[in-house]
């Protein structure tokens, strides 16, 4: 298994750095995880549109989907449209995205497949177990296996026990770490820190951790060293160009 990160930026893309958006690839079958602000132009710079084989979207912010519409429109706008894309989602997640056009004018890109939280998936050679996880708005971790390797993804959350069952042994977790230390009083039940990052990381016994989300202007060093005081493993940041192979 192989991930590159698109782009690692919480809330808003900060210049020259897309919002969250994770290239997961297995035996050839790519699997793109959230489409948020700008991560579409990242994609393309290495690969065709038509080369996503499936979207996995954790919830409906737009910093995690609203680079869905150029993605589609790259695909259906095409002389030789590809077959249409499956999108993976919460139910009533993509509604606003999926809005942006005329109507019915991307019906054919795309097959939505709504799903509950807490239920698995088959997407082609990945086994997805999902977990909904605490959020502004309803949120699906994700557990991804394939190859007898594990990356395990909280999209947005606050600090849960459910997000250390997610990861429990994963050998990467891709954590949301919006905050260093201090998470705002109105944003605690939903939102986390790198410091909660890495004591859930230590908890879950994770192989490395990769925290993701930070709020533009968040020094990434910082990031790092607040998970550090948590968890001794590998602690990096995503950024655009990570890649992490999973051997
Ligand atoms: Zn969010």
């Amino acid at each position: 298994m192989r991930l590159t990160v698109l782009g690692g930026c919480g809330v808003w893309p900060d210049a020259g750095q897309a919002c969250s958006g994770y290239l997961v690839e297995h035996d050839g079958f790519r699997l793109l995880v959230d489409v948020g602000y700008a991560t579409a132009l990242r994609l393309l710079e290495r690969i065709t549109a038509d080369q996503v084989d499936a979207v996995f979207i954790s919830h409906g912010h737009p910093d995690h989907c609203a680079d869905l519409n150029p993605l589609l429109r790259a695909r259906a706008l095409r002389d030789d449209p590809p077959a249409p894309l499956p999108v993976y989602a919460l139910p009533g997640a993509l509604d606003a995205v999926l809005a942006l056009d005329r109507p019915g004018m991307l019906d054919a890109a795309y097959v939505l497949h709504e799903f509950t939280a807490g239920t698995h998936l088959d997407i082609g050679p990945f086994r997805a177990q999902t977990r909904p996880l605490p959020h502004f708005v309803p949120n699906a971790g994700v557990r991804l296996a394939a190859g007898g390797r594990v990356l395990a993804y909280t999209g947005d959350s606050g600090p849960s026990p459910d997000v250390v069952e997610l990861a429990r042994g994963a050998d990467v977790l891709l954590a949301e770490a919006t905050y260093l230390d201090q998470v705002p009083p109105d944003s605690r039940r939903y939102q986390s820190s790198a410091c909660q990052a890495g004591r859930q990381a230590a908890d879950a016994d994770v192989g490395h951790l990769i925290l993701t989300d930070l709020q533009p202007g968040t020094d990434p060093a910082a990031a790092r060293c607040a998970a550090r005081d948590g968890y001794g493993g590998p602690v990096d940041v995503a950024v655009a160009d990570l890649l992490v192979d999973l051997p």
